[in-house]
C-alpha cells in the first residue's frame, strides 16, 4: 500500500522513526483463552454508544459502483474471503463484570441485500437508491450483534452495480477501508483466474493489537506535554452559527463538497514544497486563518484523526486505529501567514510526538470545563488525506468508489480535504443543529479565496487576507444610508424650531404636568433667555451648561442657549456635585444657566450663574449682536463614559443634529403629534424627542421627575396628554407595558426603545399587549448622535436575537476586526460608525479622540472617519444587524453607559487589594428602577464584586470616597 508519497515531508519524516521505534516492542498474539479487551479507541467509542444509544453518528459508509459485466456470485465469494481473513470483521461487544470485551464470531457468510432495480426507469432508479443507501446508512447497529457490517448489492442493469457497505466505526478507519478494497479486488481476481482460494489470514489481528495496547503503559512525559497545552481554561471556539447551540447535540448533520479548482490545487501542492512543509500542515493553518477571521479568536483547538498504526505489522490490518490529537495553536493576530504556518507546524510535531495518549484519558486526567460543544477540547476537526489509486476488479470493469456521508455529523464542523489525482477537493461536513448549507457554501468560498491569497502572498498578515466573495463586499461597501430630506437649506436646529412656532403659535410646544408653553411663548421666552446670554458670552461656539429641573422651563433654556449661537450642556440635577464639579472644570464652561431651587445642589462651581427667573422679557426680540452660526458650529455637548471611565465631552454640531432629525422624517411613518420625554436630557437619547417633536410642531410631554417610579402616573400622562410617540429603554418600556393599564396606553402609535439590548421577551409582551402599536429598536452612541441603526420589530423577530436593523439617517456600518478588516457575514465584529452623524472628536481631548476615530479604511481621500464603538454586532440572514456585547468591559445599567475597569481600578487602588474583579448581576439589572440616577450610588455598588474577605471589603468601602453612608450600610449587607 502506498500513502507516503512525498517522503521528503517532516511529517513523513517524523513517521518513518515512529515507526521503527515501535518495532522494538513488538506485538504478539493475545492469549486465546482470556476475554479481548477493547483497544483505547474502541472504548471511546463503545462508550459514545452508551451515551447516546441508536444513534448511526459512528456508522461509516462506502459506496462502490461497477460499471460492466460484474460476476456477482464471485464478489460474494469474494466477500466472504474477506470477512473470514479479519476477524474484527465478525467481532462484536459485550459487557463482562463491568468490562467491555470483544468477541470474534466464526459465521463468515456475508449478509447481503441484493436489490433489483434494473426494471425501473433511470429517474426511478436513482430515487430508490438514494432512498435505500440514505435509510441503510442511519440505520444504527446493536453492538452485541454481529457482523457490524451491512451490505447491499443493486443491480441496475445488467452491466452496472452498486455496492454499498455500512459498518459501525468500532471495527474500521478509513485506512481500513482502503485495506477492505484491496483485498476485495484482489480475492475477485484470484477467484477469476479460478484458482482455488483461500483466504490468507494475518498472523496478528485487530484483537491481538487490541490486547497488546491495554498492555502498554502510558509515558508519562507525553501525559506531562498534554497537561501542560490543555491547562488552564480551554477556549470555545466563537463559530457564527446560523442557530443557537442546543443543549444535546442531535448529531443530524448536512455535507458541502465542492472541489478547488486544478491550478489552486497544484499552487497549494507547489507552495507547500517550496515552504518545506506538507499540504497537510498548510491547508490546516489556512483552515486556522479562517476560523480566527470568523471568531476573531486568537487561541485555536482543533482535533485531527491521527492512527495508531505505529507498527510496519498494523499497517496491513484492518480495524479501528483512530485516535484524535487536539491540535492547540496560540497567535498573535498581527502575524503573518508564513508565521503562522510556522507556529503550526510546531504544533503539528509537537501533537503528533506526543500522540501516544489516548484522548480519552486526556479527558479523565485533565477534566476540562464542560464545554457546550459535544466535544470537551475543540469544536471543529480538520481531516487531510491522499486518496490510494482505486483498486481494479478486472480490465473490463471500471470502478469508482466514495464515501458517503449523509445526515450526520460528529462535529460542529469538520473539514476534510482529500487529494486525488491533483485536485484537493473540500468537504464540509456540519451540525445541522447549527448551520445551513448557504452558510458552508459561504465557508467554502471564503477558505478558497484565502487559499488564493496565500498563494498570492504567503506574507500577507492574517487579519488581511482576502477572504469575502466580490458579493459580500459589494454588500458591506455599501452598508450606509444616504437621505436627503427637507432641511438642507437650514443651518441651524433652532431655525427649524423657529419655523415651526411661526406656523402653529398657539399650539402647545411642551407640557409636563399642569403646565404647557404654546409654541409662542416657547421662543419668546427662549428669546429673552438668549438676549440674556449674549449680554455675557461671546455666542458662537461658547458653551453654556443648563442645571435645571425637568421643567417646561428647562426647554425654554437649551432653545435659548441655542438662540444665542451657543452650545448647551445639559448637567442632570440629580448627578453627584463631584461629577458636576468635573464636568464643568473639563468643559471650561464659564456660564451657567439654572434656577433658584437648584443652585444649592450645585456646590462649588466655577462658572457665573445666570438665573432663570430672574432674566427680563425682551419682547421677543433679541437684544445684542450675534455672529452667523452655521452648520459646522457646535449645537450642544454630552458627557458620556467610555473606555477610560471619566466623563468626557462629546460636542454635537448642528449638522450632526439636523441630520439626525431630518433622518426620522423619513424613516418613521408618521411624525409625533405627542412625544413623551422620558429621558434626562443629559443623555444623548433625549434629543430624538426634544428636537424630532419641535422641528414637526407637536407637542413635547415632559415626564415628571422620577416618573418612572410610578407607572400608573404613566399611564395618566400618556392619556391625558393623547401621546403618540416616545422612546425608552426596552426594561423600562417592558415594565409600562407589563403593569399599566393598558386602556391609558391607547393613543400610542410609536414606540421607539432604545440605549440597551432589546430582548425577545419584551417583544413578545408587546405583541401581545399592544400590537397596534408599531416598535422600534434604535442603536446609537452618543459619539454617532442618537442613532445610526435602526429596525423595526416585528413579532417574527421574538423568536431570536432582536435586530437593531441597518443604517440610518446618512450613516455608515462597518463590522470589523482588529485589523480594521470586514469579517465575513455572520461573523461578529465591532461596529464602526461612518457619516454625517459623527462628532469626530471629543472635546479638548485629541488623544482620545485619535483612539476611537480612526481614517477611514475604505474611502482613504477626504479626511473621512469611522467611530469605534466597542459594541459587537454581526449581521443575520436577512441583512439585519445584531447587537452581540461589548469588546470591552462597558456595562449599561439603567442607560448609564458605566466602565467596569474603572471600578475596579478604584478597588485596586486600596492597598490590601490585589485584584477587583466586578460582576454584573443580569438578573436585577432588568425592571429596576430606583430614583437616584448617580451611577456612583448603591445601585451599581450592589453588582460589585464578592470579595472574599469581608474585613478587606469593610475596609475598602470605608475607603470609598463621596459615598453615601446607606449606600456604605446596603452594601455590607448585601454582602452578608
Ligand atoms: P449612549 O452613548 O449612552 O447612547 O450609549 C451607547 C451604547 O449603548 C452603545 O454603544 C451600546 O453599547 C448601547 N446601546 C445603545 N442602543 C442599543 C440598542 N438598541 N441595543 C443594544 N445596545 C444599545
Ligand atoms: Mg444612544
Amino acid at each position: 500500500m502506498k500513502k507516503e508519497n512525498d517522503k521528503s515531508t517532516l511529517l513523513s519524516r517524523w513517521r518513518s522513526r515512529e515507526k521503527s521505534s515501535a518495532e522494538t516492542t513488538p506485538i504478539t498474539k493475545a492469549p486465546g483463552d482470556i476475554p479481548i479487551p477493547l483497544s483505547r479507541g474502541q472504548q471511546r467509542l463503545y462508550f459514545l454508544e452508551q451515551l447516546y444509544p441508536n444513534n448511526p453518528v459512528y456508522n461509516s459508509s462506502e459506496i462502490y459502483s461497477f460499471q460492466g459485466p460484474l460476476d456477482v456470485e464471485r464478489l460474494k465469494k469474494s466477500l466472504q474471503l474477506v470477512i473470514e481473513a479479519n476477524d474484527i470483521l465478525r467481532c462484536s461487544f459485550h459487557l463482562t463484570e463491568g468490562i467491555p470485551i470483544q468477541k470474534v464470531n466464526e459465521d463468515t457468510s456475508p449478509d447481503i441485500r441484493s436489490i433489483d432495480l434494473s426494471q425501473l426507469s433511470t429517474q426511478e432508479k436513482d430515487r430508490r437508491q438514494e432512498e435505500i443507501l440514505t435509510e441503510d446508512s442511519l440505520a444504527p447497529f446493536n453492538l452485541e450483534h454481529a457482523p457490524l457490517m451491512r451490505i447491499i448489492l443493486l443491480k441496475r442493469s445488467p452491466l452496472e452495480h452498486i455496492l454499498f457497505f455500512t459498518m459501525h466505526h468500532i471495527i474500521t478507519d478509513k485506512w481500513s477501508m482502503d485495506l477492505f478494497r484491496d483485498q476485495l479486488t484482489e480475492y475477485y481476481k484470484a477467484l477469476s483466474r479460478e484458482e482455488s482460494v483461500k483466504a490468507s489470514k494475518g498472523e496478528i489481528q485487530f484483537t491481538d493489537y487490541a490486547y497488546w495496547q491495554q498492555h502498554q503503559e502510558v509515558d508519562p512525559k507525553q501525559l506531562q506535554y498534554w497537561k501542560n497545552k490543555l491547562s488552564g481554561e480551554i477556549p470555545f471556539l466563537q463559530l457564527p452559527t446560523d442557530y443557537p447551540l442546543p443543549v444535546k447535540p442531535s448529531f443530524n448533520g448536512g455535507s458541502y463538497v465542492k472541489e478547488l479548482p486544478e491550478t489552486l490545487s497544484l499552487q497549494i501542492i507547489a507552495l507547500s514544497k517550496s515552504l518545506n512543509v506538507t499540504p497537510y500542515v498548510l491547508l490546516l493553518t489556512a483552515f486556522y486563518v479562517l476560523l480566527h477571521r470568523y471568531s476573531g479568536q486568537e487561541d485555536i483547538l482543533i482535533g485531527s484523526p491521527i492512527s495508531t498504526r505505529n507498527s510496519r505489522v498494523l499497517e496491513g490490518i484492518i480495524g479501528f486505529f483512530d485516535e484524535t490529537i487536539v491540535l492547540r495553536t496560540q497567535f498573535q493576530p498581527n502575524i503573518t501567514f508564513a508565521e503562522l504556518l510556522t507556529l503550526v507546524q510546531r504544533t503539528t510535531m509537537e501533537s503528533f510526538s506526543n500522540k501516544d495518549v489516548p484522548f480519552d484519558l486526556l479527558v479523565k486526567e485533565l477534566k476540562p470545563a464542560r464545554s457546550p460543544a459535544n466535544n470537551p477540547f475543540f469544536r471543529t476537526m480538520f481531516i487531510y488525506h491522499d486518496v490510494p489509486a482505486t483498486p481494479s476488479f478486472s480490465q473490463d470493469i471500471a470502478l469508482s468508489y466514495t464515501f458517503y456521508n449523509k445526515g450526520v455529523s460528529k462535529f460542529d464542523l469538520t473539514l476534510y480535504i482529500a487529494l486525488e489525482k491533483n485536485v484537493l477537493t473540500t468537504e464540509l461536513e456540519y451540525a445541522a443543529d447549527l448551520f445551513e448549507l448557504g452558510t458552508m457554501v459561504r465557508l467554502q468560498d471564503h477558505f478558497r479565496i484565502l487559499l488564493e491569497g496565500i498563494i498570492a502572498n504567503p506574507q500577507y498578515r492574517i487579519a488581511e487576507i482576502p477572504m469575502l466573495t466580490p458579493a459580500e463586499k459589494e454588500f458591506f461597501l455599501h452598508q450606509r444610508n444616504t437621505a436627503s430630506g427637507p432641511y438642507a437649506h437650514y443651518n441651524t436646529i433652532h431655525e427649524i424650531i423657529e419655523e415651526a412656532a411661526a406656523k402653529t403659535p398657539s399650539a402647545p410646544a411642551v407640557v409636563l404636568g399642569g403646565n404647557s408653553l404654546t409654541y409662542a411663548e416657547l421662543n419668546t421666552r427662549a428669546t429673552d433667555v438668549a438676549s440674556a446670554i449674549l449680554s455675557r458670552t461671546a455666542g458662537k461656539n461658547e458653551i453654556v451648561g443648563l442645571f435645571m429641573e425637568r421643567s417646561a422651563e428647562m426647554i425654554v433654556g437649551l432653545l435659548g442657549i441655542l438662540k444665542a449661537g451657543c452650545a448647551y450642556l445639559p448637567l442632570d440635577t440629580g448627578y453627584p456635585a463631584s461629577r458636576i464639579r468635573y464636568i464643568l472644570e473639563d468643559s471650561g464652561v464659564t456660564l451657567l444657566l439654572t434656577e433658584n431651587k437648584s443652585v444649592p445642589a450645585l456646590g462649588d462651581v466655577p462658572s457665573q450663574l445666570l438665573i432663570m427667573s430672574q432674566i427680563p422679557a425682551s419682547k421677543n426680540r433679541l437684544v445684542g449682536s450675534i455672529a452667523p452660526v452655521g452648520r459646522e458650529d457646535m449645537a450642544y455637548v454630552i458627557y458620556t463614559s467610555g473606555s477610560t471611565g471619566k466623563p468626557k465631552g462629546v460636542p454635537i454640531t448642528h449638522n450632526n443634529i439636523i441630520n439626525s432629525t431630518e433622518g426620522r422624517l423619513g424613516f418613521y411613518q408618521n411624525d409625533p403629534k405627542a412625544f413623551l420625554l422620558m429621558s434626562s436630557i443629559s443623555f444623548d437619547s433625549s434629543k430624538a424627542g426634544v428636537f424630532w417633536t419641535l422641528c414637526t410642531g407637536g407637542t413635547l410631554v415632559v415626564s415628571e421627575k422620577e416618573m418612572e417610579q410610578d407607572i400608573d402616573r404613566m399611564g395618566e400622562v400618556i392619556a391625558k396628554n393623547k401621546v403618540t410617540h416616545t422612546l425608552m429603554l426596552p426594561s423600562l418600556y417592558n415594565t409600562i407595558i407589563t403593569y399599566c393599564d393598558l386602556a391609558k396606553l391607547q393613543s400610542l402609535r410609536t414606540v421607539i426603545v432604545a440605549g440597551e439590548a432589546c430582548t425577545s421577551s419584551v417583544v413578545s409582551n408587546h405583541f401581545e399587549k399592544l400590537p397596534q402599536v408599531s416598535l422600534y429598536n434604535e442603536y446609537g452612541p452618543t459619539e454617532a448622535t442618537i442613532w445610526c441603526i435602526a429596525h423595526q420589530i416585528k413579532k417574527e423577530d421574538e423568536d431570536g436575537i432582536i435586530p437593531i436593523g441597518r443604517a440610518v439617517a446618512n450613516a455608515e456600518i462597518y463590522l470589523l476586526n482588529a485589523a480594521h478588516e470586514l469579517v465575513p457575514k455572520g461573523a461578529v465584529g465591532e461596529i464602526y460608525i461612518g457619516g454625517t452623524g459623527l462628532a469626530g472628536t471629543y472635546l479638548k481631548n485629541p488623544e482620545l479622540s485619535s483612539t476611537v476615530y480612526i481614517g477611514h479604511p475604505f474611502r482613504k481621500n477626504g479626511g473621512h472617519k469611522l467611530y469605534k464603538t466597542g459594541d459587537l454586532a454581526r449581521y443575520n440572514k436577512d441583512g439585519n444587524l445584531e447587537f452581540m456585547g461589548r469588546a470591552d468591559q462597558q456595562i449599561k445599567i439603567r442607560g448609564f453607559r458605566v466602565e467596569i475597569g474603572e471600578i475596579e481600578k478604584i478597588f485596586e487602588q486600596y492597598d490590601a487589594v490585589d485584584k477587583a474583579v466586578v460582576l454584573v448581576d443580569d438578573a436585577s439589572g432588568e425592571n429596576s428602577f430606583t430614583n437616584d440616577p448617580s451611577p456612583d450610588s448603591a445601585e451599581i455598588m450592589k453588582y460589585m464584586a464578592r470579595i472574599q474577605d469581608e474585613n478587606q471589603l469593610e475596609v475598602l468601602l470605608r475607603s470609598i470616597k463621596d459615598m453615601k453612608e446607606e449606600d456604605r450600610k446596603y452594601l455590607l449587607q448585601q454582602l452578608q
